[in-house]
């Protein structure tokens, strides 16, 4: 059997499952909030959780490129990790006109952070326009506001100049998870209206968001409709496609090829990139797009960003009906508490529910178990309802939640990461402000450098300690 018939028994067996349990689980809902719930059905091994479990993959439309380096090469421009970050740059840099570009990617395209999110595209950042003007200034804000708009309808472009099949659908709906969320919510509103001529955005009371989100759990709806989702994977493979074939003359890409340092030579001026620690790639520029992993390949830039880790499942295919009456206009969802749920359909009408997990090693199954409950008690009427897909990956972050993107003094290094949960619009601002300065213009960049990062060691025990520490912080906040 080939794999995609494999892939569509597999997907019909999962919706006749699916449906038959979410009748059922309508039938008896839990109302004890002490019981620990679990599925009737689990169709993959909770206890791996890597890129290839995800739903994505498993629904991917387009294939990664699978040549490993093995000879030393040069090249003008290499980009190092291919993911968002990365893939995109490529991209902006080959219709720039530049030519003489490597990427490099330790194991598949995708098998990061930006094959396995969310998918949610959201306009702004993770911290509010409020939050950026007290701390900064209103000036930086209304320049940091409008590249991130921007940047949605840039995405939506690629998707149809280049046909990429991602299911792209609009809205997402910032939901109120106590009563004065709900206030911060109502002044971003005002804000966005007044301060930055931003409208494209409704705001719901508690009555109207229950009318389109069957969850009594939330006080209110911040409601973007700019924002989208799509299948982030697919988004990003389509555009690995056009590289390998339209752009094929300017770029080269390696997979299963990872970094293990970058180091300028001094006499040269140029930069030396070790791979498999056997081959080099002598480069004129570097750009670091290996998310939090960029600043322990190259020392040459401090670290200001710590990993941390999400977990994501997705039920079993629901019925229509079903999957209509949860979220009535399909927009993707998340809430307002500091370690977040979010969630949405997919194309397939599963929902994918995702939120954070503790740091280093932790139990699968316990973990596992905390979100499916976080699922239910979202959705109560879904009890019961099976899961076909769980996984896990890792994300960077800022101290001030803010994004670390910059280049160093002699304009020969570039680096983007700390996206904190916005990267899959935050990934393009910073292909298109990093390209632009290759080519000359500096005025987008420097914004970002503005923000000012507090270092974070780089040592990774350390980075879990904190990252822990943050989480149960920010949890007991969200009590
Ligand atoms: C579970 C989860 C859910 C999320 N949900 C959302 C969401 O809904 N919306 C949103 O906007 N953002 C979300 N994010 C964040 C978003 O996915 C990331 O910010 C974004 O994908 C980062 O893109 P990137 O290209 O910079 O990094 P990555 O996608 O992580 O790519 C970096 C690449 O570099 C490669 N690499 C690492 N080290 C080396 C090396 N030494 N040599 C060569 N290659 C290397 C990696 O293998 C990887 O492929 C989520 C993240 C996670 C983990």
């Amino acid at each position: 059997m080939n794999n995609s018939t494999r892939r569509t028994l597999l997907k019909n067996t999962l919706a006749i499952s699916g449906a038959v349990i979410v009748t059922k689980a309508i039938a008896t809902p839990n109302t004890d909030k002490n019981v620990i719930l679990t599925p009737q059905n689990i169709t993959t091994d909770i206890t791996n959780t890597d890129s290839h479990q995800s739903f994505y993959y498993a629904n991917r439309k387009y294939e990664s490129p699978q040549n490993s380096l093995n000879r030393d090469i040069k090249c003008n421009i290499c980009i190092i990790g291919g993911g968002l970050t990365g893939i995109t740059t490529a991209l902006n840099l080959a219709r720039a006109g530049i030519s003489d570009i490597i990427l490099v990617e330790s194991d598949e395209i995708g098998s990061g952070a930006s094959g396995i999110n969310g998918g949610q595209l959201s306009v702004g950042y993770e911290e509010s326009m409020q939050y950026v003007i007290d701390k900064y200034d209103v000036d930086l804000a209304k320049k940091l506001w409008p590249l991130s708009v921007n940047s949605v309808s840039d995405v939506r472009r690629n998707i149809n100049t280049y046909g990429i099949d991602c299911h792209w659908i609009n809205g997402i709906g910032g939901v109120a998870y106590k009563p004065e969320d709900f206030e911060d919510l109502k002044n971003e509103y005002e804000l966005l209206k007044s301060t930055f001529n931003y409208h494209n955005m409704e705001l719901y009371n508690t009555k109207d968001t229950r009318d389109i989100l069957a969850s009594d759990l939330y006080h209110g709806m911040l409601y973007d409709k700019t924002s989208a989702h799509i299948n982030p994977l697919n988004y990003l493979l389509g555009i690995t496609n056009i590289l390998t074939t339209n752009f094929k003359q300017q770029i080269s890409i390696y997979t299963y090829s990872p970094v293990s340092n970058v180091e300028k030579n001094e006499q040269s001026d140029k930069f030396d990139v070790t791979i498999k620690d056997k081959f080099t790639i002598t480069a004129n520029k570097i750009i670091l797009a290996a998310n939090f992993s960029s600043t322990q390949i190259y020392q040459g830039i401090s670290n200001k960003t710590i990993a941390v880790r999400d977990i994501v499942l997705t039920t079993t295919p629901l019925p229509q009906t079903i999957a209509t009456s949860l979220i009535k206009n399909n927009m993707a969802v998340y809430d307002t508490r500091n370690v977040m749920n979010y969630y949405r359909l997919t194309e397939d009408n599963s929902l994918l529910f995702g939120g954070g997990a503790p740091q280093g090693s932790y139990d699968k199954k316990s973990a596992f178990l905390s979100l499916y409950n976080e699922l239910i008690n979202t959705f109560p009427q879904l009890q019961g309802v099976g899961v076909s897909h769980f996984w896990e990956g890792l994300e960077s972050t800022t101290v001030n939640k803010l994004p670390y993107i910059g280049y160093t003094e002699d304009k020969n290094v570039y680096y983007a990461q700390g996206f904190t949960g916005h990267g899959l619009n935050i990934s393009n601002i910073a292909a298109r402000v990093m390209v632009e300065a290759i080519t000359g213009d500096t005025t987008n960049i420097d914004f970002f450098k503005q923000l000012n990062h507090i270092s974070v060691p780089r040592n990774e025990t350390l980075q879990d300690l904190m990252s822990n520490l943050g989480v149960l912080y920010f949890k007991m906040k969200d009590w």
